[in-house]
């Protein structure tokens, strides 16, 4: 049966949902018929289209013709003209009051409460370190952890060493050198390490230890006058004169590790709300589908989640860029609208400055995938983000402040996107793709979406949740978006692992560094 999926009843274009495409004479059940073939996931003209016609998706011109095209003919990415990036000036602001749903009350997870009233979903011991120098000798330490500690602690889920390319070599006194730092700052006191920050510093690096974790940086609860108090900064320095040989410096981490490896060890679960989830939406190598059956799924159970009262971060500011007036519209007040158009503003420049604009986005993969240019992936990624109001905006690494709908502005890269929302503070991470990848992160649980059927079949052991059924017709986005919310519960208690955690797929922090290197 020819299979296609119109979004909004203004499209002239559909997608081919049927694997392997359509071949030339098809009747769709909409009337046309195919002049040739539509690879699956490509569009196909629904009416006439005269050159410079707007083809419209999602209700939004994604492009204009180049040349006149037939009802029932391939619109690929060389027949499409891609509209001007809408200015940044005479957005609507705050014009949408999205009604408060009704809250949604007695879902609940297992999770691990934190002394600064954050709740972790693992319990990790995370080493920091201020400067790639050190990497060697902390991992070579992390291997002696694993092997000679780890099982002395069982309630301790994993050591991860932070390794990352920063530290030193950098104008660290450059404006934008905030961003990778307070990044670094940020990922150390991710919920789900406990507040066990120690940290592993070479000595001559322009990252010294007290820039990175300035006092009152790491929050403690003070035992004698309950409230919370300021962690002592736990660091071993290799250039210390007390070491004397590799095995000293090894030693002195181990050693270190223990005590916090007893502290974490202590520490158990407890019955938490929903609303303590943090969750970082992201997709990567998308294709036409992503935007269907995924990003849609993903987007009611974000709508589900923020109704719990929980915190909900969606990213990828080249990817929202062009429904700016969209998500402004949606914001909770005029001020939230235009903290989002500062970041929006903020991005182009970057871009600008480097001689590329928001174009530069889409892969050959996305491309193959049948999403023809920046504004139709835009308009399929922005869908994560759901219906709610959105109440908050984070600048690129930034620490989480609100519950409920935030943007947190990073590149759309999926390591760097992911290390901006470990610095946010997520503790549950879900991840859409259409082509495919086997994304994971050591310091959070990634739970995976499939776009497409053939690729969860192929995929089995990688995918964790199949929303190709949605263009099967075999289930709908409300079903998948159950299905996802209730995954979340299970793995944020420690009841389920991700596919990704069960092979230990762990991508490296890749941190976002605006600033200049010297
Ligand atoms: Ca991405």
């Amino acid at each position: 049966m020819p299979l296609t999926i119109r979004m909004n009843s203004r499209d002239n274009v559909a997608i081919v949902a049927n694997n392997g495409g359509l071949p030339a004479g098809t009747v769709l059940s909409t009337g046309q018929i195919l002049t040739e073939l539509v690879p699956q996931g490509h569009k196909v003209a629904l009416t006439e289209l005269k050159k410079d016609d707007a083809v419209l998706r999602y209700g939004v011109p994604i492009g204009y013709a180049t040349q006149d095209i037939a009802a029932g003919s391939w619109v690929h990415e060389r027949l499409l003209r891609m509209p001007q990036a809408r200015t940044l000036d005479e957005l609507p602001l705050a014009t949408i009051r999205p009604d408060a749903a009704a809250p949604l009350e007695g879902f609940t997870f297992e999770g691990y409460r934190n002394p600064d009233g954050s709740v972790g979903t693992r319990n990790i011991l995370a080493i920091t370190q201020t400067v790639q120098c050190v990497a060697g000798v902390t991992a070579f330490a992390v291997q002696r952890i694993k092997t000679e500690l780890l099982q002395q602690f069982p309630n301790v889920d994993d050591v991860v060493a932070l390794e990352h390319s920063y530290g030193c070599g950098v104008a660290i006194d450059a404006p934008d050198a905030v961003v990778p730092i307070r990044t670094l700052r940020n990922i150390s006191l991710n919920p789900n390490f406990g507040g066990e920050v120690m940290v592993v510093s070479l000595g001559c690096e322009k990252l010294q230890p007290e820039r990175l974790l300035p006092p009152g940086a790491i929050p403690v609860i003070d035992q004698r006058h309950n409230k919370l108090g300021d962690a002592a900064l736990d660091v071993v320095c290799l250039q210390d004169d007390a070491h004397v040989g590799f095995m000293s410096m090894v030693d002195a981490i181990l050693r270190q590790a223990r005590a916090h490896l007893q502290r974490l060890n202590a520490r158990r679960r407890e019955t938490v709300s929903a609303s303590e989830l943090v969750v970082g939406v992201q997709c990567g190598g998308s294709d036409a589908f992503s935007g269907v059956t995924a990003n849609p799924a993903v987007g009611f159970c974000t709508d589900l989640l923020v109704r719990a009262g929980a915190s909900v971060m969606f990213s990828e500011t080249t990817e929202v860029r062009d429904g700016i007036a969209l998500l402004t519209a949606r914001a909770s007040t005029p001020e939230v609208a235009q903290a989002m158009i500062r970041e929006m503003a903020w991005f182009d420049a970057y871009l600008q400055r480097g001689g590329v604009d928001r174009s530069a986005n889409t892969t050959p993969g996305n491309k193959k995938g049948g999403l023809s240019n920046i504004v139709e992936k835009a308009m399929g990624s922005i869908v994560k983000s759901g219906s709610a109001a959105i109440t908050g905006v984070l600048a690129p690494g930034e620490k989480l402040k609100h519950k409920g709908l935030t943007f947190a502005a990073t590149p759309a890269s999926d390591f760097i996107c992911g290390t901006l929302q470990v610095a946010a503070g997520m503790n549950l991470h879900v991840f859409t793709t259409g082509r495919g990848t086997p994304y994971g992160l050591a310091e959070v649980p990634v739970i995976k979406v499939a776009a497409r059927s053939d690729l969860a079949r192929r995929w089995h052991d990688l995918m964790d949740v199949n929303a190709g059924t949605i263009a099967d017709g075999s289930a709908t986005i409300e079903e998948v978006g159950w299905e996802l919310f209730r995954l979340m519960l299970d793995v944020a208690s420690g009841r389920r692992k991700t596919w990704a955690e069960h092979w230990k797929l762990h991508n490296a922090l890749v941190l976002f560094n605006p600033a200049p290197v010297t």
